[in-house]
């Protein structure tokens, strides 16, 4: 039996894996029903996967850079990871509601 798949601390994983099903629905979109995707859906769906993207670049880079640069400069980083987190969280927030509202 396989371990189950490896989450970091930040659940960055989880969150990836939330965003590439969203995303996962057009690519397995036959064209017959690919008019009836909601594009609206598949574009906050892009930006939730972009945001989450640069969400784990800033967090790889502080894992990497814990105790070889100066605390300034890490600080830096984590207030950056830290914001685009809630840039993700809130293009999140964004596809769910207008899943929740248009029902797509
Ligand atoms: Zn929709």
């Amino acid at each position: 039996m396989l371990p189950p798949p490896l989450a970091n601390k930040q659940g960055v994983t989880a969150a990836r894996a939330m965003a590439s099903q969203f995303t996962d629905v057009r690519s397995k979109s036959t064209a017959a029903n690919a008019m009836e995707t909601c594009l609206e859906k598949v574009r906050l769906a892009n930006e939730y996967e972009t945001a989450t993207s640069e969400y784990c670049r800033n967090v790889a880079a502080l894992n990497t850079r814990i105790g070889v640069i100066p605390q300034t400069t890490y600080e830096d980083i984590r207030s950056a990871s830290e914001h685009t987190r809630l840039i993700s969280e809130q293009a999140r927030l964004n596809l769910d509601q207008h899943v929740s509202e248009h029902g797509c």
